[in-house]
């Protein structure tokens, strides 16, 4: 669980791919966030639900 302080967004937060880094798998292409979401250096990530998403991208 989180004791970050300020609290990471939740795994279903807009943002939530703002959470801390737990794990950093980066030589893979991949990285584990606090919040439960794995983050692709490809720009999506994947939800403890397992749903698969694409990082929104300020244009
Ligand atoms: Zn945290």
């Amino acid at each position: 669980m989180c004791d970050h302080s300020p609290r990471c967004p939740d795994a279903g937060a807009a943002d939530c791919c703002t959470a801390h880094v737990t794990a950093d798998h980066s030589e893979q292409g991949w990285c584990r966030l606090c919040n439960g979401v794995i983050l692709f250096d490809d720009g999506a990530y994947l939800t403890p639900e397992g749903r698969v998403r694409a990082l929104r991208r300020s244009a």
